[in-house]
Parts: structure tokens; sequence; C-alpha cells
């Protein structure tokens, strides 16, 4: 199958095949009409030929007959006595007579038995002369000039002792009989070739008389032969069966003469080449020229030429055995046919060149609207609508183009259509999608207030933890248990944190912060952490870690302990008898890890917590990694919410590790997960860690005054407390208006300023303040419990100096102020590591806020601290308030003290402190 390429053009597609076919029929045209002209040429040169042929047979036939014609009527004329030659005188005239009759006959005769001889011969120039021999008056032959009466006039020779009879000519008709044709002579006076005619005389009684003779000069044929038009260069000539050339077309004479004397030439001796050529192969062909009895046509090259031949013998002259030679070149006919070659050639270029414009011009006809289609279809193609195609045509094109135009139009009607749905849609979607923002703002404030809610409370809870902490009279088993609230606090905010941490987690905030820290230490908290919960449930529970556990790490430690609390909670929770384990284990050989934010020297920490519980079915393990996903077990203990292990992975994949568990109902679960770490030092653990205990402000610097604002009661407490404690002057406000109110009138040095608060918040409050350049020099610091970082900015912007994010240790706010203020402290040292392996409270520590709480207490009445007593252990919050009121307000001590007590449900040790005042 022909192929046509891919890229090839409609239009050439189109027009080659018109252009191929043209040239195909023009050039069977050319090659058949080269094929008939050689047809034509051999036709038209044999008709040539016949027709020449024709002529001379008939020229000759003529021109042969006349001698027979004149002795015939010579004949006659002896017979019937009107011609005598002895009567030379009307002999002579009757001769001259005759000959003036046939112009194409030089010589008349006759002679007879007697000797007797006359003759009239033409001469060359006309005139005529008489030949005459009479022998009863002379042996010898006079010659006389004739005049034109046919009278001799001139005397012009004799020629001496002349005997026709022995004449061959003579003898030869005598002996034959018959009319017969001489030989070929040279006529020697008139240096031409001639023949002789002669017919016996007889009498009445049959007897011999004498001969007629009547010549012929054969330039006569000749020059007729030399008149005839064969083509352009064709020759004719007349050969005699021995090869002697009688006459022909050719310039030539048929003879050559030597000393005067003129000799017959052979036709292959001839000095024309056609003629030559065309005798030697005529001899070459037929060997001898009798061979030849009927018409021949032949071919023959010569140089390369093509000659056509005719050779014909002549017929009806008995004695004369002649042939009719035609020769012919084909050039002759080739020039005719090569001009009408280059005629057609040219007319078929022309045919050539016009059919390929008009095929060019068709296939643009055609292919033109086509581009025009193809290109408004492109533009379609691009989104250019409203493509309208005007082709002024009627036909299949016309239609095509109105249907393209049609279908463009439908189109862009159903393109506006779809696009305008797609405009609905993205408008809807728009809405939708600030919607969504609203809504997420509205969870983002949620987390917020949710945030601040939480916190707050968490921050007194574990500022008291942390006074009581320093309270000297507290016994070790008290010491424990506040220390016990203290973790429990933290753990309490850590849970916090991570609630709002899943919320940051699904909104991609979480991130990956590493410090430093004892991991021994962190696993003996946890494990503390978890001792009496197991102790409680008859479980036990054990640690286990190998002697190459590095000491000091650096990873997410508030992660890790989340993920660890997370998987031992379950763990207790979901075990009723046996064991509790956890397994650490150490490698350094690991990969490095490529994620950057990870830690990645190849260290790695693999931990496995495993107990004796339920376990938990093979199908659900997976689904346990969901969020509020929990098995049958889970959902029947009334306990968590499905969160614990959804957040554990999290964290674990954003430190860098992966969980797995494994499980067998009714043996166990063992939870594994492997975290990578960075190791480090011990001091940049004990750097970081080491806290020195404020004790008091240094000697010899300027009372520094401190407002305290907040409107939670008990965190303005904690904070006026434990900033009387070191020795600074404080004063407190519940709002931004008091806040204001109190800072004219008393100016403090520094504002710890909560943001939220009601009647003015934070953020109004220090604007106002830091609304003139003086008061500029009031530092005020934010506390904040947001949950989002942006806040910081918010904060800065508002004019505050600095923030601390709530809740908040001791150290940070000593080490703000020092930095605020330039204020220096009195510490108490305490050897970090100590404070970690041991939970015993510094014994040196007196708490002047304590000695003013207990000399309060003690002035109250005893009936009033038995009832509060009772009140305490029947947990009866509304009377404790109602007591506590009672209590005069310049033991603002002991007021604030209860009262945060009572808030935070902490019956058991008002009821204590009452007991023991006793
Ligand atoms: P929560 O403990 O708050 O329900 P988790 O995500 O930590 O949420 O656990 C999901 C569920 O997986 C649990 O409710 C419990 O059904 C199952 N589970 C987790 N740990 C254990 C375990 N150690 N033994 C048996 N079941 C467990």
């Amino acid at each position: 199958m022909l192929k046509i390429p891919p890229k090839l053009s409609i239009r050439w597609i189109v027009a080659i095949p018109f252009i191929v076919q043209i040239i195909l029929v023009v050039g069977i045209v050319e090659y058949l009409s080269m094929g008939n002209s050689q047809n034509s040429i051999n036709d038209l040169s044999l008709k040539l030929r016949q027709e020449v042929t024709r002529r001379v047979q008939q020229y000759l036939k003529n021109y042969l007959s006349t001698p027979f014609v004149v002795n015939g009527i010579n004949s006659n004329a002896i017979e019937s006595g009107a011609l005598d030659i002895q009567d030379v005188e009307s002999a002579q005239y009757y001769l001259w007579k005759q000959i003036q009759l046939f112009e194409s006959v030089p010589n008349i005769g006759f002679g007879n038995e007697k000797g007797d001889f006359i003759a009239i011969e033409r001469q060359e120039d006309g005139s005529y002369i008489s030949k005459i021999v009479i022998q009863s008056k002379s042996k010898n032959k006079n010659i006389h000039r004739l005049d034109n009466q046919g009278q001799q006039e001139e005397f012009i020779k004799t020629v001496l002792d002349f005997d026709v009879r022995r004449r061959k000519w003579y003898q030869a008709n005598k002996n034959s009989g018959e009319a017969t044709w001489s030989n070929v002579y040279a006529w020697v006076s008139r240096d031409q070739l001639a023949l002789n005619a002669g017919v016996p005389v007889y009498d009445k009684e049959d007897k011999f008389q004498g001969v007629l003779a009547t010549d012929l000069v054969l330039s006569y044929i000749s020059n007729f032969l030399s008149g005839l038009e064969i083509g352009q260069s064709g020759q004719v000539f007349i050969i005699e069966k021995s090869g002697q050339l009688i006459a022909s077309s050719t310039i030539e004479q048929p003879f050559i003469e030597n000393d005067g004397k003129i000799k017959p030439i052979q036709a292959n001796e001839s000095s024309d080449s056609l003629v030559k050529t065309s005798t030697e192969y005529l001899i070459s062909t037929f060997g001898e020229f009798d061979a030849i009895t009927t018409t021949q046509n032949l071919s023959f090259d010569i140089d390369g030429e093509s000659q056509y031949l005719q050779v014909t013998p002549l017929r009806g002259f008995p004695g004369l055995d002649w042939f009719i030679v035609i020769v012919v070149p084909e050039k002759d006919f080739m020039a005719v046919i090569d001009a009408n070659r280059r005629t057609t050639l040219l007319l078929s270029s022309f045919a050539v060149v016009i059919a390929a414009i008009l095929g060019i011009l068709t296939a643009r006809w055609i292919t033109n609207p086509i581009a025009v289609l193809n290109l408004a279809a492109k533009d379609i193609a691009k989104g250019d609508w409203g493509q309208t195609i005007r082709l002024n045509r009627d036909d299949e094109i016309g239609e095509l183009s109105q249907s393209f135009n049609q279908m463009s139009k439908q189109l862009e009607e159903s393109f506006l259509k779809s696009e305008k749905r797609v405009q609905e849609r993205t408008e809807e979607l728009a809405v939708a999608k600030k919607q969504a923002e609203v809504a997420n703002k509205a969870k983002s404030i949620f987390i917020a207030n949710m945030s601040h809610e939480l916190r707050t409370p968490l921050n007194a809870i574990l500022g008291f933890a942390q006074l009581l902490d320093r309270n000297t009279t507290l016994n070790s088993e008290q010491k424990q248990q506040v220390q016990s609230i203290n973790r429990s606090g933290e753990h309490l905010l850590s849970l916090i944190n991570d609630i709002l941490e899943i919320s940051k987690i699904e909104s991609g905030k979480i991130s990956f912060t590493v410090s430093n820290f004892d991991l021994h230490s962190f696993l003996n908290e946890v494990y503390n952490l978890f001792l009496l919960k197991a102790q409680k449930k008859g479980l036990q529970i054990n640690f286990f870690w190998l002697d190459n556990l590095p000491q000091y790490i650096g990873t997410d430690q508030g992660k890790l302990r989340q993920v660890l609390i997370n998987l031992l909670s379950n763990a207790v929770k979901f075990t009723t008898t046996g064991t509790v384990s956890l397994r650490v284990k150490f490698t350094d050989n690991e990969s490095p890890i490529q994620n950057n934010e990870i830690p990645s020297k190849g260290y790695m920490l693999w931990f496995e917590v495993e107990d004796t519980g339920p376990g938990i079915a093979a199908d659900e393990i997976n689904k346990l990694f969901l969020p509020f996903e929990q098995t049958e077990t889970g959902r029947n203990s009334g306990e968590g919410t499905g969160l614990g292990l959804a957040i554990s992975r999290k964290f674990i994949e954003l430190m860098g590790g992966e969980i797995e568990i494994k499980s067998i109902v009714g043996i166990g679960t063992c939870v594994m997960f492997h975290i990578p770490i960075e190791s480090c030092t011990s001091e940049a653990v004990i750097s970081q860690t080491s806290s020195k205990k404020v004790i008091a402000l240094a000697p010899d610097q300027p009372v520094y005054r401190i407002l305290v604002v907040e409107d939670h009661a008990p965190s303005r407490l904690f904070l006026k407390k434990l900033l009387c404690l070191v020795g600074f002057e404080v004063n407190e406000a519940r709002n931004g208006e008091e806040a204001i109110a109190c800072w004219q009138t008393w100016h403090p040095h520094l504002i710890l300023m909560d943001m939220r608060m009601p009647v003015m918040d934070g953020y109004e409050t220090t604007k106002r303040i830091k609304s003139t350049p003086k008061n500029q020099e009031t530092v005020i610091i934010a506390l904040t419990a947001s949950a989002f970082k942006e806040e910081k900015h918010k904060i800065l912007a508002a004019g505050c100096d600095d923030f601390i994010p709530k809740p908040f240790s001791e150290a940070i706010i000593w080490e703000k102020i020092a930095q605020h203020l330039g204020v220096s402290y009195i510490y108490e040292e305490i050897n970090n590591e100590e404070q970690l392996k041991t939970t015993q409270l510094d014994k040196g520590t007196n708490s002047t806020l304590e000695k003013e709480f207990t000399e309060s207490l003690s002035m109250m009445s005893s009936n009033w601290k038995a009832q509060l007593h009772d009140q305490a252990t029947q947990l009866n919050r509304k009377k404790v308030l109602q007591l506590i009121k009672q209590i005069p307000n310049d033991h603002c001590a002991l007021i604030e003290k209860l009262t945060t007590l009572v808030q935070n449900y902490q019956f058991e040790q008002i009821a204590q402190l009452t007991s023991s005042s006793d």
C-alpha cells in the first residue's frame, strides 16, 4: 500500500495525483505518437517509392516505345512506297519532317541490303543533318546540314567507305528478324550514351529489305529522373543487369570521359555515395541482378542512418534488362517527424504546466476552505469562541462551513453555559470557603478561649503547689504529695496541651522541638507517675533498660513523655492482673534519617510497653490509630477518648519514628515504637535545667513596685505572694481600669498584665498606659494563656515590653523581672541532679508567707477553726467560704490561702490545717 507521509499537506495530496495523471497521459500519448510516426514513416516512404517507381516506369514506357513507333511508321511508309531510299531528296525531307515530330528522338535512319543508308540527326543546337550513302553513287557517307526546308544547305563531311550492312545493329536486327535494342553505346560525337532501337523491314514476299533504326540518348532519362522529387535527398537510378549505370537523378553522368572517349560506368563505382552504397547493398543481398524478379522493398544503414530502398525490374521491353532503384534516407521523413515531435513535446509540456497550474488551483480551491476551517477549529480549541467562516460557496464545502458555524455557535453556547455553571459553582465554593474560614476562625477562637479557661486555673494549681513546695513545715509525705500534685498538674497541663495539640495537628501547625534532657531521670519520673496507680490495681510495674542507654539525650521530650504516658496509661488501665513493663533499648548503627527536622546521627531509642491485659483482636489493631477509635474493651471501660494512640502515632512520626502493636487476645499487648535521638552531654542538660531558687532581693537595691493585674483571684494572689516573698512592693488590680487607676497614683516600675480580663483587657490597658512617652518607662510584661504563637505579635504590637506564657514557672518570672528592671537576687543553689533524683524540698527555705498564714490562723477562735474543720471534712464549699469571710481583712494571707484551697477543692488540706492548729 502506498503510504502518504502524515505531514503532507492536503493541497499536495490533491494536486500531485492530478499532475501525475496528466504527465502519464501525455507520456503515453507521446509514446504512441512516436510509434505511429515510425509506422507513418514506413508507410510514407513506401508510398513515395512506389509512386516514383510508377512514374519512372510510365516515363520509360513512353520514352522507350517512341523509337518503335517511329520505326513502325517508317516500316509502313517503306511498304507503301512513301519512303523510298532511292528517292534521296524526298526520303530526306520525309525523315526531316518526321524527326521534328518526335522531340526525344535524336536520330532516325534506314539501311538496306544494297548498302544504302539514310539518316536524319538532330544536332545539339537544334539543327538537323542528313547522313546518306547510295552505293550506286558512292561508297562514302555524305553528311550535310539541312536548312529549314529540309534541303541540304551545307556539306559537312564525308565518312569514307561506309557500309551499313557491316554495322552491328544492322546485323543484329537482320539476324534476329525482329525488333531489338542495341547495347548502350557511347555516342562519340555527342559525348553521350545512346541506345538504338532497330526493326527489320521485309517486303511483301517477306524478303528482308533492310533495317530501320531510331536512336535514343540516355541523358533524357537522367534529366527526367533528376526532375523527380524523392524526399529531400533521395535518389532514383536505373541500372542494367550487368551493373552498368543507365541513368540517375544525381548530377553525375553515367559515364566517364577518357582521352576524349566516353565510357559507361558501373553503378557501384558511382561518385554518388547513395547510388554506390545502394548498389553494393543490392549486390551483397542478391549477388546477381538477375535474381531480382519482383519489386523488393528493403532498408539498410549508412553510417547508422536508415535508408529505404526499392528495386523494381523493368518489364515490357525485351532486350532491356534494366532495374529501377529508388533509395530514400529515413532522415528525409524524420525531419518532419522531428518537427512534429518537437511541437508535440512543446504542446505536451505546455499541457503539463497548464494541468499543474490547474491542479494546484483546484487543490487550493478545495483545500483553502479546509485550511480556514482548520484555523477556526484551532482557534476554538484555544478558547477563542465566536469563529464564523464566510465562504461564498454553495457546494459541499459551503455546506460544511455552514455546519461548522452552527457547530461552533452551539459549542460557544454550551461553553458559556458551562462557564456560567462553573462560575456559579466557584462562587458557591467561595461562599463555602468563607464559611469554612469563619468556622475555622471560630474554632481557633474557641480553642484559644478553652486554652485560657483551662490554663488559668491550672496555673493557680501549679503555682500554689510550687508555693507549698517551699513550705518548710510540711513533712516528707506531705512534700511528696505536693510534688505529686505538681506532677499531676503538669500532666494535666500537658494533656490539655495535647488536646490543643491534636487540633494543631489537624491544622498542620504542630512542630517538633528538640530539647536536651536526662533520660534516666525522665524514665524515673514516668515510673513514679505510674507506680502508685499500678500498685493500687495490684499490678507489678517494671522498667528495664541496659547499661548502654545514654543518660543525656536530645529529642522532643514533651512528645516522648506524652507517648509513654499514653501507652503506659492504656497498659495499666486495661490490665487487671499481672505486669506492665517498659523496655528501653538504644542502638547507634541505624542508617541516618533523611528528614532535616529530625536528629539524624543514627542513634535510635526502642521502646516496648508490654502488659498482661486482655489483648486486642487482630482485626481491630489497625483501626486503633484512627482518632476516637476504641476496642470493645475500651468502650466498656467507659474511660478514654480514643485519641491516645492517634496522637502517639502522630508524635512518633513527627519525631521520625514508627509505632507498631502486637497483641494476643487473652495474653496481652505489646506496643513497640522507635525514635531517632541525638546524644548530648550532661553539661548541656544541667545548664538547661539548672534552676536556682530565688530567696530574696539582693541588698542595697531600690525598692521596686510591681503591679499584678489579673482577674483570676488565685492567680493574682499567687503572684502577689510570690513577689512579696522575695521583697518587692506589690499591688494588685482585677482589671484594666483598676490597673490604670493604681498606676496613676502608685507609679509601679513594672506591671505583670493578664491580657484577657473583663471591663478592660490587657491590650487596651497597655495601649493607654503606653500612650505618652513618659509612660513608656513603666515596663509591662504580658501574661497570656493563649495557645497560639501568633498572639505574641499582637501583644508586642499593643506596647508590651515582653510576655510570659501561662502556665509559668517561678524562674521565668524572676528572670524577666531581672531582665527589665536590672534587679539582682539572693539564690539558694540546688544541685540539679539531686533535684531530679529526689523529690525532697530544701529544708532551709523559710517562708514569711507561711509564717504570716500560721500566725493569722492561730489568732482565729477555736470554734471557728472547729467549724471550718467540720465543713472541710464534709466538703461543704459554701459553708467554708462563709467562714472565710469572717476572717478580719488584715489577715489577708489567711484569707487568700484558704480561698485558694477551696477553689482548688483541697478540702483535705483545710481539714489538716485546722486539725493541726488545735
Ligand atoms: P483511649 O485509651 O483514650 O480509649 P487510645 O487511642 O489510647 O484511646 O486507645 C484506643 C483503644 O485501644 C482503647 O480504647 C482500647 O480499646 C485499645 N487499647 C489500647 N491499648 C490497649 C492495651 N494495652 N490493651 C488492650 N486494649 C488497648
